[in-house]
């Protein structure tokens, strides 16, 4: 966990939660990210644990996504060990998976 955020209070669990559904609104061609709003809604319920185990869980679906995987491994950690000072070296390559080219 990142020792600058204070995951027990619910005012910093909702801020994140409304920048969450902020980023992920216009996405998918304006449909959303649905994993991203299950984890927003988490962190609103002030369930951050679970929140934590959607962002594991279903982090795959959110890494085409610059913005959004950024600022989730901000307040997460990196995806597989939820560290923020990770080593390990599948949390070393590059992050950002652009999607396939379309014909
Ligand atoms: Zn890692």
């Amino acid at each position: 966990m990142n020792p600058e955020i204070n995951y027990f209070d619910p005012n910093v669990l909702k801020a994140e939660a409304d920048l969450l559904l902020k980023l992920q609104e216009r996405k998918n061609g304006g449909l959303g990210v649905s994993c991203v709003k299950t984890i927003a809604a988490y962190l609103q319920l002030e369930r951050f644990d679970t929140a934590r185990q959607v962002r594991q869980l279903e982090g795959d679906k959110t890494r085409q996504y610059e913005d959004i995987e950024n600022e989730l491994r901000r307040f997460f950690g990196c995806r597989i060990h939820g560290k923020h000072d990770c080593q390990d070296w599948i949390c070393q390559t590059k992050t950002y998976y652009p999607p396939m080219p379309k014909r």
